[in-house]
Formats: C-alpha cells, sequence, structure tokens
C-alpha cells in the first residue's frame, strides 16, 4: 500500500519504520528543513523500549536508565521514594536513531502540510503542500503533532483543552552526570504554591530539568525571554542546591516554554483514509511522560492492524481504522485521566499534597 505520513518526528518516523517493515511504500514528509532542531528530552517508559526495539532500532547506550524517584517538598523532606523503571533520552538522539532506520529516500524535510485533495467522496487522493508537492496515496497518516494541520482540515474532532500549565525546559550538559543524580528522577514540589521543578538524567552527560507552574499565578513563566531568564535565575534560589545547579549550569539561550495541553478522546482517530496518531490524535498532559510511549505504541497498532486486515477497499479501510481506535483507546483514556487527575492536584491552592510517581504504565 502508499502510505503517505505528515510530521516526521517520533510518532510519524515509528509509524514509518513499522509499515516498512511490513512492506509497505511510505514516504514521511516534514515541514522543518534539514536535522531535527528544538525539544531536548524525554523519559521513555519501558513499553516505549520495546517498541522501539520492535521497529529494529536500539538506542540502549546512548540512553540514560532511571530506577529510583525522588519527590521532595521544596527544600526538603522526601515525600515520595520509589523504585522507579524508565529511561532519559535526548529527543534528537532519539530521532536521529528513527530516521537513521529508514530506508533511504523516505524523509522529506522542508515540506510543510497544507490541505488535501480529495474526491467526491471525500477520500483523500492527494495531500498538498506548500512548496507545491503533491503526494497521492491510498493511506494518509497525520502524525504533525498537537496543533495538528491534517486533524483541523481533515479528522474533525474535540479541541483542545484550554493551557493551564506550562512548562520551562532546559538541558543542562557537562562532562558527566553527578553521581548523586546518577539513575535518579528528581522533582521537588512546592504544594499549594502551583510549581514543581524536576531534573531527568537524559544520558551520560546531560541532565534534562523542566519548571512546571501554573501561569496565573506565576506569569513570569510567560514574560519576553530575557525577563523570564532573569526570573528563573532569582527563582530557582528557593529549591534545591542541585536543582540550582543544574538550571544555573545550563545553557539558557536553549530555555523552551512548552504550554501543555490534552483534548477529550474522539470516537476515532480517522475520517475516510486519513488516520492521526501520536499528538495530533490525543495529545497528553505531561504529567504521565506518556506522549512519546503512546506515539511508538501507535505506530505498532497501526502496523500490527494493516498486517491483518491487509485493506483494500474504502470499507476494509474502515474497518482498519475503526479496530486502531478500538484497540487504542482504553490505553489512552487511562493516561488522559491520570494526566487531569495529576494536574488538578498541581494546581490545587491547598498544601495537602498527595504525590504520584509521573510515569503511566
Ligand atoms: C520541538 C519539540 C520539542 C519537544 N520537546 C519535548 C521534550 O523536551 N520532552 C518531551 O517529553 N516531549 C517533547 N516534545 C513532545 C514529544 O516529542 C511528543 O509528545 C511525542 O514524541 C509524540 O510526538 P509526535 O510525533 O506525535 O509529535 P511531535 O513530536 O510534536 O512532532 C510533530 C512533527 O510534525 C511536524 N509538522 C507539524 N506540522 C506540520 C505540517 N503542516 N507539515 C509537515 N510537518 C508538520 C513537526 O515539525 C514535528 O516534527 C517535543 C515536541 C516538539 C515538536
Amino acid at each position: 500500500m502508499r502510505i503517505a505520513i505528515i510530521g516526521g518526528s517520533t510518532a510519524g518516523l515509528a509509524t514509518a519504520l513499522r509499515l516498512q517493515l511490513s512492506g509497505h511504500d511510505v514516504s514521511v514528509w516534514e515541514r522543518r528543513a534539514g536535522a531535527p532542531t528544538g525539544g531536548l528530552g524525554l523519559l521513555l517508559t519501558p513499553s516505549a523500549g520495546r517498541g522501539i526495539e520492535r521497529i529494529g532500532v536500539d538506542i540502549g547506550a546512548r540512553a540514560h536508565p532511571i530506577e529510583q524517584c525522588e519527590i521532595l517538598e521544596g527544600n526538603g523532606p522526601t515525600i515520595l521514594s520509589v523504585p522507579m523503571e524508565a529511561a532519559g533520552v535526548e529527543r534528537e538522539v532519539l530521532v536521529d536513531a528513527l530516521s537513521s532506520h529508514l530506508q533511504p529516500g523516505t524523509l522529506h524535510s522542508g515540506s510543510s502540510f497544507v490541505d488535501f485533495e480529495t474526491d467526491e467522496r471525500g477520500h483523500a487522493r492527494a495531500a498538498l503542500f506548500g512548496d507545491g508537492t503533491r503526494v497521492e496515496a491510498d493511506l494518509f497518516i497525520g502524525a504533525d503533532g498537537v496543533r495538528s494541520r491534517v486533524r483541523r482540515r481533515h479528522v474533525p474532532g474535540p479541541p483542545l483543552a484550554p493551557v493551564r500549565t506550562v512548562e520551562l525546559v532546559g538541558m543542562c550538559r557537562g562532562d558527566r552526570v553527578p553521581e548523586s543524580m546518577r539513575g535518579r528522577f528528581f522533582k521537588s514540589i512546592r504544594p499549594g504554591e502551583g510549581i514543581a521543578v524536576g531534573l531527568v538524567p537524559a544520558s551520560d552527560n546531560s541532565v534534562i530539568w523542566y519548571v512546571q507552574c501554573d501561569p496565573g499565578r506565576w506569569p513570569q513563566a510567560l514574560l519576553a525571554m530575557e525577563e523570564r531568564r532573569r526570573w528563573l535565575l532569582s527563582e530557582v534560589r528557593r529549591w534545591p542546591a542541585v536543582v540550582e545547579e543544574t538550571i544555573c549550569g545550563s545553557d539558557l539561550a536553549g530555555l523552551h516554554l512548552w504550554r501543555t495541553t490534552d483534548r477529550d478522546l474522539p470516537a476515532g482517530f480517522h475520517r475516510t483514509n486519513v488516520l492521526l496518531v501520536g499528538d495530533a490524535a490525543h495529545p497528553l498532559l505531561t504529567f504521565t511522560s506518556q506522549g512519546t510511549g503512546s506515539a511508538i505504541e501507535d505506530a505498532l497498532a497501526i502496523g500490527d492492524i494493516l498486517d491483518d486486515h491487509g485493506p483494500a477497499g474504502a470499507d476494509a479501510m474502515d474497518r482498519a481504522l475503526r479496530e486502531f481506535a478500538r484497540l487504542r483507546r482504553p490505553v489512552l483514556r487511562r493516561r488522559l485521566q491520570m494526566g487531569r487527575r495529576m494536574q488538578r492536584e498541581f494546581l490545587r491552592p491547598s498544601r495537602r499534597f498527595m504525590p504520584e510517581v509521573p510515569v503511566c504504565a
């Protein structure tokens, strides 16, 4: 089958790899030109790690195993210390590893999807790109992220929820992650204040950090870059020494503001022969660290379903894409609910706080 994937990040690349394993004729269309930039790091769950292996990619030595989760209240005391099974990885490492396993000529960079050309039944015949490229396919997959244009143009559904938390994300690079942080996910929360900081080693010499906050109470997080940096450098003095050292030791030019959001689950993730996967289909709040894992699982699911159904014709295609939603919705619903519960807890003005490990199975 000819399959055109729009968006060449985790979801798009993993889906392309899985579909190529089944012999499909796959192309990926990514609006960014050149190598992936932006984005810092991710926490991979064990199931995401297994999924990556299933599509033939080994990032083992380039990820940092995380075995312990420590959550502190402000500067102390520890309110949760439990074993944890995950791995930190730099986003660029993951995207590079996935793209380097694609068949040559699969990935087309610098092409921004604009719209579909449809037939009289509303089936997409071709995807149209800003640079004039027109791509015909039997199946189109929108993997173009939270603010998906494919979704807006072709696969209606619930709107994005309003942004209620934002994250400032950065990376500290050094010779070596300090011994005290190796294998450790560290979070410090100020209950009732709507602000928390997390540290995740993402390789042997880099630590990703994020400041998660309620922008209603911390509008400084939304200030212009220079003022935002100044606020951050004064704010970190109130945090444990390891946080202050990590953030002050970072190149703050790469500071990234992330407006986290989610979306009610739609009944289905497709219309006609256009399917959504990854954040385009089901953006999840960051509290559960499941964006990447869910994208990888989508890739495996659609590959397995097409193997079983081998759709020929519009009805068979529709059945196969319905099956995708039937399989994926229950898992995603659990993650969506857990993320919302954790966000509510985080935003509550009360100082009573029930910490949870910020990874959902
Ligand atoms: C710049 C960036 C930084 C991120 N940083 C982090 C992070 O530090 N930690 C973390 O946990 N998660 C991060 N994420 C999110 C994480 O990558 C996703 O939650 C998860 O991997 C699922 O990915 P996805 O492929 O569905 O969506 P995304 O990773 O958002 O990828 C969507 C892709 O589609 C492309 N695209 C969008 N519109 C079009 C268009 N019209 N035509 C063609 N291509 C298009 C985008 O350029 C992008 O490459 C980041 C995402 C991005 C885009």
